[in-house]
């Protein structure tokens, strides 16, 4: 059944920045937008007056740790190496149990705040606990948001001059294996990815065999880098050079990779990423929570690099709120490059067509025919709203907002503020539940 959205203020965020006063939005019964304008609509079988709301795309989060709602304001005051050793201990405790309850809140979290696709990187894998990556899969079915999972993994602990406990690595063998086992759960909704943790828990030769396997199952490359100066310092010791040409050397400069953080560029490291096309997820909150620094952004913009927008994992940004790394990156980036450094729509976009664009997915990200039908639509009439003319300055400044609609194609997963196919409240009790069990 094909469903109009309409009598809104629609913000396209395709490449001309189409935003339609009196708008309307077409969803075809495919799951797809057929059609987006303004005045008289077209015919539709099902008809929603959204009341003059604003309509955004869906908004696409391009790093997290789901697993991490259960460890939140731990190691409050530490940088990210001490907040790190404080933690794996913790998180050694992980199972599909766990993870699936912690996956249900920080995915109901992000739906809340607009957000209907949703890359989560898992890395932790104690030995003997198997599921992880299914139990966050099935959350997400049931939410009905989009995810795009990666197998994460470490292979480098302690004993070998890692930062991970050995009880937490495991054998590059066996992770490929199982990455390329779980790549037969992608389909329409789930996304699989292929993502060795950092330069200081993985080997070399795990870097360049994820490469060769990913590239062989046309699956998408991520990592975190460059996060703080100690990595930095970490990765002259253990290997001589720079995490950027680490990169390079492990054969990771490609259009298929994008890296988690990249606070710590140099206008070289800037120019190498826009050559070679490798994306970045912005973290602004979670760095600005670990003391890591603010990523050079505008530059990466102005380079022509692609950037998207991550909230991180709830230990260092305890916030999953979308809305609200939208609102930090534009100010982040004035306090580092002045009132003209980033716009509302530049900050709006990047959390929509930027971040598809880092995920690699053309169908994503923008309001256009053809593109999923993933669409956020927000209530104007709130307190915190009222006198914004601009309606996206508005929500951007004003923001994290809760959304009033998610729609992710073309099935509604947010309606009057509240989940569809799922309580809220449950998930908090069932998760506060789990969280116990990894309580200090
Ligand atoms: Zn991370």
């Amino acid at each position: 059944m094909s469903t109009l959205y309409e009598r809104a203020y629609v913000v396209t965020m395709d490449e001309a920045g189409a935003e339609h006063e009196d708008g309307w939005v077409l969803a075809g019964d495919d799951g797809r937008i057929e059609a987006v304008g303004g005045g008289e609509p077209p015919a539709a079988e099902r008809r929603v007056d959204l009341g003059g709301a604003l309509v955004t795309p869906g908004l696409v989060n391009t790093h997290h740790h789901l697993y991490q709602t259960l460890t939140r304001a731990r190691a409050q005051q530490a940088d990210l190496f001490t907040w790190l050793r404080e933690l794996y201990p913790v998180w050694a405790g992980i199972d599909a149990e766990a993870e699936y309850a912690a996956a249900r809140t920080g995915l109901a979290e992000l739906a809340l705040s607009g957000c209907t696709t949703v890359f989560d990187h898992h890395y932790v894998f104690p030995r003997g606990r198997d599921g992880l990556i299914e139990a966050e899969v099935q959350a997400a079915r049931e939410l009905g948001v989009r995810l795009i999972a990666a197998r994460g993994s470490m292979d480098l602990g302690e004993s070998d001059g890692g930062l991970p406990p050995d009880e937490l690595v495991e054998e590059p063998d066996a992770i490929l294996a199982d990455t390329e086992r779980l790549a037969a759960l992608a389909d329409d909704q789930i996304g699989i990815a292929v993502a060795p943790c950092s330069p200081f828990s993985v080997t070399r030769e795990l870097m360049r065999r994820s490469a060769e396997l990913a590239r062989r199952l046309g699956l998408q490359l991520h990592t975190h880098l460059a996060e703080t100066v100690e990595e930095e310092d970490y990765c002259r010791q253990l290997y001589g050079c720079r995490p950027v040409e680490y990169l390079e050397g492990v054969g990771w400069l490609e259009g298929d990779v994008w890296c988690a953080h990249c606070v710590h560029l140099s206008p070289g490291d800037v120019a190498a990423f826009a050559e070679h096309g490798v994306g970045v997820a912005h973290c602004p909150t979670s760095n600005l929570r670990l003391g890591a620094g603010v990523a050079p952004v505008r530059e990466l913009l102005d380079a022509g690099v692609r950037v998207g927008l991550g909230v991180d994992g709830s230990a260092s940004n305890e916030r999953g709120d979308l809305g609200l790394e939208v609102k930090q990156a534009l100010l982040v980036a004035r306090g580092r490059g002045g009132a003209e450094a980033l716009t509302a729509r530049d900050a709006l976009g990047l959390a929509t067509a930027g971040g598809a664009r880092v995920l690699g997915r053309d169908d994503l990200g923008s309001l256009e025919p053809g593109k999923r039908a993933d669409v956020a639509v927000w209530s104007l009439d709130g307190l915190e709203l009222g006198g914004a003319a601009d309606p996206v300055a508005g929500l951007v400044f004003s923001g994290p907002h809760r959304v009033d609609r998610l729609v992710v194609g073309g099935e509604e997963v947010v309606r009057d503020g509240h989940l569809v196919r799922a309580e809220e409240d449950e998930i908090a009790r069932e998760h506060r539940r789990q969280a116990e069990r990894f309580a200090p």
